[in-house]
């Protein structure tokens, strides 16, 4: 335990790791057998966690749907003023679950602090949200009438997240549910269940303290069958699901099935398009960030560069010189920017995406490798890699989920914004420029058609504080800022008759 991981658990509240499905403090036993979560940092075990099965699962829905009878009566402010609470916890052990996040999921220690304070961010948020979420009144047709909205809690929201954000996503959504008026069940990725433990611990703790039921906050854990189980059942109102846009084709279909709601958060393939006019030490640092900050394991990773061919070969250049002065290693090493893919199957993907690319006529500008030695046993480290490549390659169309970076040439502007506009994905972009006009054409309607387009900002790092998601093969969803809490509750539409008559809307006449 070099990195003082058992320590931190305990400073959480963790008092064994054997844990898996959870109503709040109440931890149940399944009987399944184990999962085992190991650290791409140095292949080590770091705990075992016990799957749900599904008596635990329908005993975790009934206590949740007896625990949102209760919840969805608190008023909206009093329910903020315990996401609040739940918001100061996190800052108490801000280093520790950061520390947890990075040493099992990889990505940098300073990525994983920054997760925990989105975390605080989003708690922040909605605890003033709490206070504004706001119907509209409208103007009756008919005299002697009013007409306004107001939203309701739905139920129960259930959370699929992704192993790359493992504490976050939860938060966005949790955060924003809960201040609406929802119960949560969340499913955590199964390649890194303890983190989601911890953050179990320290919400179960502060609802417990405020006197509120078990079952407001639920963790159910386990592969694509666990998830399954929610996506099936009619009593989840929401499915709320981030990870591969595989997996939301499936969940949206078994969701749709039965005519629930679901908030997609699925795949990218970001490209930032580099101007003639750009900053060029803007564009290099924030191509540089984008493209191999959290390995290449960001969803919004910038996957393409979509550069001006007066600028391509300084572009290039640059690039190769700053990749080469990148440091590989474990990402609790501060001295380290990249660190561990998630594991072999990555790897594994990051190879095979090398091939297709290298078939396919691509040619390389930085090779990519898995790197060994000491330091490296977990096998799951590898080099940032950039290609040039066209932007029909089929490799080039997927999203591959590690820092493979492809360059692609442009002579215009109308030219650039239809490369980046064509692949199945619509998460995030950016342009690199200087020039007014250059910016706006790619912010118009018939600009970018991402969910998220960026001017001299890199397409990852996004604030809690917008509404983020994308579109097309992305999903549609929209989650944190902004209105985004709308998905999470229900409207109603009330018209109320104050006069002393009935008349019918559309001035229709019913007379007997
Ligand atoms: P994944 O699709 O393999 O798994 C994500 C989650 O879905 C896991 O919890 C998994 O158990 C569950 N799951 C898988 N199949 C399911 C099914 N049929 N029914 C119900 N649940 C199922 O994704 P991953 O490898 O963990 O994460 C990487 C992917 O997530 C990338 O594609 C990335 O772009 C995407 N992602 C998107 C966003 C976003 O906000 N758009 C954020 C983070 C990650």
């Amino acid at each position: 335990d070099a990195f003082g991981i058992r320590q931190s658990l305990q400073k959480i509240g963790v008092q064994s790791e054997n844990l898996g499905s959870s109503t709040g403090l109440n931890w149940l036993d399944s009987g399944a057998s184990y999962l085992s979560s190991f650290s791409p940092a140095d292949g080590k075990l770091i705990a075992k966690v016990q799957p749900t099965n599904p008596e635990t699962y329908e005993a975790i829905i009934a206590q949740s749907q007896a625990a949102f009878e209760k919840w969805k009566t608190v008023p909206a402010p009093q329910r903020g003023e315990i996401v609040r609470e739940i918001g100061n916890a996190l800052r108490e052990v801000k280093a520790d679950l950061g520390k947890l996040v990075s040493y099992e999921m990889g990505k940098s220690y300073q990525e994983g602090l920054g997760e925990v304070q989105e975390m605080i961010d989003i708690c922040d948020f909605a605890v003033g949200l709490s206070r504004q979420l706001y119907g509209l009144t409208m103007h009756s047709e008919r005299p002697g009438h009013r007409m306004y909205e107001q939203w309701h809690p739905l139920g129960i929201v259930g959370i699929i997240s992704a192993f790359n954000f493992p504490v976050a996503v939860w938060s966005w959504n949790a955060a924003l549910a809960w201040v609406c008026g929802d119960v949560c069940v969340w499913k955590p990725s199964e390649k890194a269940p303890l983190s989601a433990v911890a953050c179990q611990h320290i919400a179960a703790k502060v609802f417990a303290e405020h006197g509120m039921p078990e079952g407001i906050s639920n963790l159910i854990v386990g592969d694509y069958k666990v998830g399954e189980l929610m996506s099936h059942d009619p009593r989840v109102s929401l499915v709320s699901a981030t990870g591969s846009t595989r997996m939301g084709k499936l969940v949206a279909k078994a969701v749709g099935e039965r005519l629930g709601r679901s908030l997609l958060e699925l795949g990218g393939n970001n490209a930032i398009i580099i101007t003639e006019n750009a900053d060029m030490d803007i564009a290099i640092r924030g191509a540089l960030f984008g493209a191999v900050g959290t390995a290449g394991q960001r969803c919004t990773t910038t996957r393409r560069l979509i550069i001006q061919e007066n600028v391509y070969e300084e572009v290039k250049t640059r690039l190769a010189s700053a990749y080469s002065k990148l440091v590989i290693g474990n990402p609790l090493d501060e001295k380290n920017h990249v660190g561990p893919l998630i594991d072999e199957g990555a790897v594994e993907s990051y190879l095979t995406a090398i091939e297709k690319v290298k078939t396919a006529g691509g040619k390389e500008v930085v090779p990519g490798g898995v790197v060994s030695g000491e330091g490296y046993e977990s096998g799951c480290y590898v080099k940032p890699a950039i290609f040039e490549a066209e932007n029909h390659f089929e490799i080039v169309q997927h999203e591959t989920f590690a820092p493979i970076l492809y360059l692609i040439k442009y002579k215009t502007l109308p030219e650039a914004i239809a490369l980046q506009n064509g692949v199945p994905q619509g998460l995030s972009s950016a342009i690199m420029t200087t020039n007014m006009r250059e910016a706006e054409a790619f912010l118009a309607a018939t600009g970018s058609d991402c969910g998220i387009a960026n001017v001299n900002i890199g397409t990852s790092g996004a604030e809690i504080g917008g509404a983020f998601g994308g579109e097309k093969e992305t999903g549609g969803g929209r989650e944190s800022g902004s209105d985004a809490w709308r998905a999470y509750m229900r409207r109603q539409t009330n018209t109320i008759n104050y006069s002393t008559s009935l008349p019918l809307a559309q001035g229709i006449k019913f007379d007997i």
